[in-house]
């Protein structure tokens, strides 16, 4: 099925990289240029016939090249070009970037920068715009004016009567403004030449209007004042990068507002990167309210296919001056030459790290994207990250800036940290409380002063472990397919009152009758959100759940709307507790909460990840730092078994730099990121022999690359395993994980390239390839 195409035409040649899991071809795809098609340009996209069949794949010009070495005449021509999708070259270059630092096939890569509502052209619609006829210089002797109808006459007498602002004016909204049925009259003075038509492509999509924040802070505080002329101060000078150490409630968003502000008078664009959706609303509506005249475009997951592609469009024709986003708003398609700015707000979020392929990380790229825009990056937050905090005073590759005091007006929580252990003790009944008596005399009092409530606990569903009452039988109820406990989950709607659902495969099933070993009882332990809920409304009857009380995890939340919903009415007073998983943990500004209630600040501690206690110590800072808002300084109570842990300690302190200090010396002890660079490569398999197999073979092949290590030092690279990854079997799948661990980025990335280029790591389904990972269960 060869196609029929003269190579003597070809107008020039180019490589594209083709959006297929294809990794061996880092550089792309020769293709012939057709006379048609003379003005192609790196970033278009384009689709080109692939393999025996020639089937047509889309993919991206990534270079102009000439055909050295091989044979014009085998060479494919481009099919055709599509309208809308091109990247700005830097976007391109960034691409490549991801490719080789993150080990994903370049067009895999390219495919993720590009939503599918953009390549899908979800939404597009022509629509005609009409106008009054610019007036024309030799126009002395005109013509005698038509003869027009009543009903054209009142559309002519209306777009005169418009404000030049409101022109051109959409053809519908003319009729309907006329008072017209039909679009008919107009479409004849069109024809008539007493009003323009120009068809336009666009794409449209219906928005929910949003609260906006309009309220300017009367002044900057001192501490701001200097943040912002320091920062400003280098935002014209290429490429700078700096991190925001910012208590909660010292105003780091102002300070983003005025950066923003003066990069937009000098007609560049800002990036601003939220985590995940939670902060849109808020986040969002300030930024918006905040800059009126110029348009924000709005990049996130809760979108429709419509509303995407319409912000992708406003940032990529330029329209847009700032992109608000999640994770991937770092790939906004601003055009070369035109960013200023790039925001990573609460850059120590989880959220930015991608879980599939390519496993970037959102501020790690933002940085990068930044040097190659020479611009300006700015990560902030109160808790920076381990690796943020070394590349700041140790690296000294960003600028630190300290905001430690709270803006005026609010006030440091008081926190107790009360040990759960001995608060059971108290209690005479033997049933299980998770609301001991401290948080529970808190809880009333808050609520009889009318005053609002966050009740955090990082897991969802009512129980975790499903066993059988007999502790010599043992029995206890795993997934089939994972090596993971069912959590037991309430529903009201089934017969039998709840169903169990694993975690980790989302597969769901009947609770059992008995322990089908020994045929006792079975016993739910473990806590859930679920359990709480009911714990609140037995103790405190007018909390409702859907009424006065909201539980907030990803069972009862379907999407963003649903979230800032629950927001809006929390806002409102309406709801009295928010009870929920860290989603309600970041971020989240309202001035009447006045308790915070940590259920277990353990639930993460104990994990064999070597990141779990910095994660405990930002979801139990983050969570306190949402009281103390409003008129009175708030109470933050955090129940735990290990009340004389460091973290728990230093985290009910907010002493974020006692605790990096301790967290960093324990890093560099054991050699572990950030004073080493670790990628974790994962084999799934189904058959577990072999997955064994293949992780010996890939340990084996990596050591023998890295070469024996000098007798004198210690080596440079450490491959560690392989060992089955501590959920060892997920949806069926065995997995085992091979762990790399290099002095610098530089040795891990050469060892990575070399390994891939002779096909010992081969990115795919059977094999996930992380580089500076976060999660390592
Ligand atoms: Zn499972
Ligand atoms: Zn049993």
């Amino acid at each position: 099925m060869a196609t029929l195409f003269d190579p003597d035409t070809a107008v020039g040649f180019v490589r594209v990289a083709v959006e297929r899991g294809v990794d061996h071809l880092p550089d792309g795809l020769t293709y012939a240029i057709p006379a048609d098609l003379g003005d192609l340009a790196v970033g278009d996209r384009v689709r080109v016939p692939l393999g025996r069949g020639d089937t047509p794949t889309p993919g991206y010009v990534i270079e102009l090249c000439s055909t050295a070495g091989l044979d014009p005449a085998r060479i494919k021509p481009v099919a055709s070009r599509d309208a809308s999708g091109a990247l700005p070259g830097q976007l391109l270059e960034l691409a490549r970037w991801i490719s080789s630092y993150y080990c994903t096939p370049i067009g895999m890569t390219l495919s993720t920068i590009t939503p599918a509502a953009v390549k899908r052209r979800v939404g597009m619609v022509s629509r005609t715009l009409v106008d009054l006829p610019s007036p024309s210089p030799e126009a002395s002797s005109p013509e005698p004016p038509p003869r027009l109808s009543p009903k054209q006459q009142k559309a002519l007498d209306i777009v005169r009567a418009l404000p030049p602002s409101e022109r051109p004016v959409e053809l519908r909204r003319l009729a309907e403004l006329a008072g017209l049925r039909t679009t008919e009259p107009i479409k004849r003075l069109i024809e008539k030449a007493v009003l323009t038509g120009t068809v336009r492509s666009t794409v449209e999509a219906t928005w929910v209007e949003q609260a906006l924040d309009r309220t300017v802070p009367a002044r900057l505080t001192p501490g701001q004042q200097q943040i912002v002329e320091a920062v400003g101060a280098e935002l014209w000078t290429g490429f700078s990068a700096h991190l925001l150490f910012g208590v909660t409630g010292s105003g780091k968003t102002e300070v983003y507002i005025r950066l923003i502000e003066q990069v937009v008078a000098a007609g560049r664009v800002a990036v601003v990167l939220v985590p995940e959706i939670a902060l849109t609303p808020q986040t969002g509506g300030r930024l918006i309210g905040r800059f009126p005249n110029h348009r924000v475009a709005v990049l996130h997951s809760g979108l429709t296919a419509a509303q995407r592609h319409q912000q992708w469009l406003l940032a990529a024709d330029g329209t847009a001056d700032i992109v608000l986003g999640a994770r991937s708003a770092v790939f906004a398609p601003v055009p070369d030459g035109r960013l200023g700015l790039i925001i990573v707000d609460e850059e120590h979020d989880g959220s930015y790290k991608q879980d599939q392929a390519p496993r970037y990380h959102g501020r790690d790229v933002a940085v990068r994207r930044a040097q190659l825009a020479g611009c300006t990056v700015l990560l902030g937050s109160a808790t920076p990250s381990v690796e943020s905090w070394f590349n700041a005073t140790v690296r000294h590759s960003y600028r630190i800036h300290r905001l430690d005091q709270r803006v005026p007006g609010l006030r440091v929580p008081r926190v107790t940290v009360v040990d759960f252990a001995a608060e059971r003790r108290l209690r005479r009944d033997r049933r299980v409380h998770l609301i001991g008596p401290t948080l529970e005399s808190a809880t009333a009092d808050t609520l009889r002063a009318g005053g609002q409530i966050l009740m955090l606990l990082n897991r969802r569903g009512y129980a975790n472990y499903i066993a059988c009452s007999d502790h010599r039988c043992g029995w206890l109820m795993c997934c089939d397919d994972c090596d993971a406990t069912m959590v037991y989950h309430l529903d009201r709607q089934l017969p039998t009152g709840g169903y169990l659902q694993c975690h980790h495969c989302e597969a769901q099933q009947r609770m059992p009758e008995a322990c089908p070993v020994c045929g006792r009882r079975v016993t739910k332990f473990g806590l859930g959100t679920q359990r709480v809920e009911q714990e609140l409304h037995h103790k405190f009857p007018q909390l409702v759940e859907g009424e006065t009380m909201m539980r907030v995890d990803s069972d009862s939340m379907h999407g963003a709307r649903d979230f800032h919903e629950v927001l809006r009415r929390f806002g409102d007073g309406e709801i009295r507790v928010l009870l929920g998983t860290q989603m309600i943990a970041k971020g989240l500004d309202f001035p009447r909460i006045q308790l915070v209630g940590v259920i277990n600040a353990d639930t993460a501690i104990n994990l064999p990840d070597f990141r779990a206690t910095e994660r405990t110590y930002q979801l139990v800072s983050q969570v306190a730092g949402r009281c103390g808002r409003g008129s009175g300084p708030g109470r933050v109570i955090v129940q735990t078994f290990q009340p004389q842990a460091p973290v728990i300690r230093l985290a009910a302190a907010d002493d974020y730099e006692g605790f990096v200090k301790l967290e960093a010396a324990e890093r560099q002890r054991c050699r572990l990121p950030p004073y080493t660079r670790m990628a974790r490569i994962v084999i799934r398999d189904s058959d577990y022999a072999r997955c064994r197999e293949t992780a010996q073979l890939l340990a084996e092949s990596l050591r023998g690359m890295v070469g024996r290590p000098r007798p004198d030092a210690t080596p440079a690279i450490r491959v560690r395993g392989p060992a089955p990854c501590p959920i060892s079997r997920i949806a069926g799948r065995h997995r085992h994980q091979v762990e790399v661990f290099a002095d610098t980025a530089a040795e891990l990335q050469a060892l990575l390239t070399a390994a891939r280029t002779a096909g010992v790591v081969r990115p795919g389904a059977g094999m996930a390839v992380d580089v500076d990972p976060i999660a390592l269960m």
